[in-house]
């Protein structure tokens, strides 16, 4: 049976001697190496961008509202550019959903408006806060 031929993935050569080899040289695998490192750096970044600017519009509203209710139209959050696919997390309270971007966070009031949260995660028997 004739064996299978394996391939540098940095340079394309055909690698010669032992068969659990997985690249022609030294140098082809750091390069190689680095550049997924750096490409998985850039997703990461582009998605934490995302995640950072709609906290910063979340909190930016919570701050400006200084009446009890938090409530602010849909539109609104829209035009400042809200990512609503974006989100670290969502907590289910008594059938309402909270959708978060870190500690702050929205409900749906309904079509037309949300109700801004704000809520330190992981702070249930752990008193960081005070
Ligand atoms: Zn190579």
């Amino acid at each position: 049976m004739e064996n299978l031929k394996n391939y540098c993935p940095e340079c394309n050569e055909q690698l010669r001697g032992r068969t659990d080899k997985k690249f022609c040289s030294d140098s082809c695998r750091s390069v190689y190496h680095n550049r997924q490192k750096s490409e998985q750096s850039i997703v990461l970044k582009m998605i934490d961008k995302r995640l950072k600017r709609n906290r910063k519009i979340l909190m930016g509203l919570y701050d400006a509202l200084h009446n009890d209710t938090k409530l602010v139209p849909l539109k609104y959050v829209e035009n400042l550019g809200f990512a609503f696919n974006f989100y670290t997390h969502i907590e289910t309270d008594s059938h309402e959903e909270m959708v978060f971007c870190y500690e702050y966070g929205y409900r749906k009031v309904d079509k037309q408006k949300v109700e801004l949260v704000k809520q330190i995660p992981f702070s249930e028997g752990v008193d960081i806060i005070a």
